[in-house]
């Protein structure tokens, strides 16, 4: 069997590989535009932010690899421009010495990825506007910032690229403007959650433009920004991070179906609508498994497993179906770390689906043990208690505890399952109730009836006059900052004081972090109460703020 593959990186080079592990008869061409296959593009950032200092780190497998120890015909600098599917060929396009030819297939597999998204806006081709995709790209970025000594950049676009290139213009020194259309950064985490991140920019000397659209670019003495509401900023350099496109060029032009965005439509063996057409990677869009709705996930894990497995089915002898993408995320942002999995409120609201959802903060590892920080966590969950989404944004053990809610997921766990797993624990590590049970144990708390919860968008709606709302906290903790007409008891002496709550009013009982609140619910319900404790307490209320 002939099988073609276009694309050599991520799904493309994985698709490669698993074919000829599968089949040592198969004859494989691997087509790659550029010059080079199986790079970092994750990797990209910190190449311009100097972490990554040395160009051959950012190649993963050179094309002499794959020659030799896959038997793979690596062609690089070739462009497949063409697909004949009557014909059954391809036509390649040669940058290398401007030839071009046709190539026959029994099979073809489709990973040419996605393509940055670059508005029409007045001024866009300006020098000094860049998209990060590739190698080439990085190193004009790198060498545009050495050549103009560029002191100021702005990154348009406040995504996981536009995050993580702030990040490393910033370590490299430049003054750094993020504008961003949306209020907030990283799409995929709540408002709530990623506005931790952004005091963490912030702090770390990064400007945030929220709700400010890039209306054009000019080029006079230096580059300029121009923004809604006739504002202009100054920009030596500016990384456009607007998201991506899926390619599916060649696939349109081909008759293939699309889909969502543009993508190649594919079905769970990663088929197209031509059964001699296989496709993979950004350029497709993929059953997202919470709500099986098909969506674009353009990530490199999926990419790669994808790749894996139409290597697999391309042979037709062993079939596997596609599970579908969670989309599973992780993002370093300075010393922080965010992180999530499945969908989020905004997602789960716009698809109406039903949820629920809890917060805590607990310490990274034992707070007795030294270096521990507080993480804060994010679960949504359906009211027969499957887990549907998480997120977390901390200093230190962040990613681990998302794998985790994301194995769970991925299993179609509960939020009686977190309760039950039994995860390592030692004091440097974690506690014995990691905060993955215990984001189990307030779920369950919550679905079972133990107690009644109340967010922090809603705080500001509760109407004071009919209900209590009641900081348990101590006073010192109170004199810091406490939600606008709160009365004061702390936990420790809510036995003895409860007679001066009334009981004609549900209280609204909440304390810094939520776990206190929940005592004083207990106690208080106990008591004949109605009681609603503030999940995630007066922290997630007032970093939301
Ligand atoms: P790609 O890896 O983009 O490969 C497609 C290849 O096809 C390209 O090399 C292209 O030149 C080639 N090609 C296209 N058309 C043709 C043609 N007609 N003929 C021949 N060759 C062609 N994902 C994560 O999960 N975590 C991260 O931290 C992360 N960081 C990222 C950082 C950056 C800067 C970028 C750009 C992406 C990042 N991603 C990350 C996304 C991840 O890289 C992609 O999801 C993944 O590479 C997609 O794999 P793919 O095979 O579909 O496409």
């Amino acid at each position: 069997m002939k099988v073609l593959i276009v694309g050599g990186v991520a799904g493309g080079a994985g698709a490669a590989t698993r074919l000829r592990r599968q089949s040592e008869d198969a004859q494989i061409i691997l087509f790659e535009k550029g010059e080079y296959i199986s790079y970092a593009n994750c990797g990209l950032p910190y190449y311009i932010g100097g972490i990554i200092k040395e160009k051959e780190k950012l190649i993963v497998t050179q094309p002499e690899l794959l020659r030799s120890r896959f038997r793979i015909d690596v062609r690089t600098k070739s462009e497949v421009v063409k697909i004949d599917r009557e014909k059954k060929t391809v036509t390649v396009q040669n940058h290398a010495d401007g030839t071009v030819y046709e190539e026959s297939y029994d099979k073809l597999i489709l990973s040419p990825g996605a393509v940055p998204k670059r508005p029409n806006l007045p001024g866009i081709d300006s020098e000094g506007i860049f998209t990060l995709r590739t190698v080439p790209d990085t190193y004009q970025i790198d060498a545009y910032i050495k050549e103009k000594n560029a002191k100021t950049a702005v990154v348009v676009g406040a995504g996981f690229i536009g995050v993580e290139m702030a990040e490393n213009l910033k370590e490299r020194g430049l003054d750094v403007t993020i504008v961003e259309f949306l209020d907030q950064a990283i799409a995929s985490l709540d408002p709530e959650m990623a506005a931790i991140l952004h005091r963490h920019m912030r702090e770390n000397g990064i400007k945030l433009l929220f709700g400010t659209g890039v209306q054009g670019f000019e080029k006079g003495d230096g580059l300029k920004v121009k923004l809604t509401g006739d504002r202009e900023i100054p920009a030596d350099v500016v990384i456009l991070s607007i998201g991506v496109a899926p390619d599916s060029r060649l696939a349109k032009e081909a008759g293939l179906e699309l889909g969502v965005g543009g993508s190649i439509q594919v079905d769970d063996t990663f088929a197209t609508s031509d059964p001699d057409i296989f496709a993979v990677g950004d350029a497709i869009s993929v059953r997202q498994i919470v709500t099986g709705d098909k969506t674009l996930i353009p990530l490199a894990g999926p990419a790669n497993k994808q790749g894996r497995l139409a290597g697999d089915n391309v042979l037709g002898q062993r079939i596997t179906k596609d599970s579908g993408v969670q989309g599973s995320a992780v993002l370093k942002v300075f010393d922080m770390t965010a992180a999530s999995t499945g969908l989020n409120e905004k997602q789960l609201k716009a698809q109406k689906v039903p949820y629920q959802k809890t917060y805590v903060h607990p310490s990274s590892h034992a707070g007795y043990y030294p270096g521990s920080s507080q993480l804060s966590m994010k679960l949504l969950f359906a009211p027969d208690g499957k887990i549907l989404g998480a997120q977390a944004v901390g200093f230190d053990g962040v990613e681990k505890r998302i794998d985790v809610l994301a194995t769970a997921l991925r299993l179609g766990g509960t939020v009686y399952d977190l309760e039950k797993l039994e995860l390592c624990y030692a004091p440097p590590y974690s506690s014995a109730k990691d905060p993955v049970n215990m984001l189990g144990f307030t779920a369950a708390n919550i679905l079972r009836g133990d107690v009644k919860v109340f967010h922090f968008d809603e705080v500001d709606s509760l109407d004071r006059e009919k209900v209590t709302l009641l900081d348990v906290r101590t006073p010192d903790e109170m004199k810091m900052g406490t939600l606008d007409g709160a009365a004061g008891i702390p936990l420790d002496s809510l036995r003895e004081r409860m007679s001066e709550l009334p009981k004609n009013k549900p209280v609204y009982a909440f304390c810094q972090v939520g776990l206190r609140g929940y005592l004083a619910a207990r106690i208080l319900v106990q008591n004949g109460y109605d009681v609603y404790n503030l999940s995630g307490g007066y922290k997630t209320y007032i970093t939301a703020k």
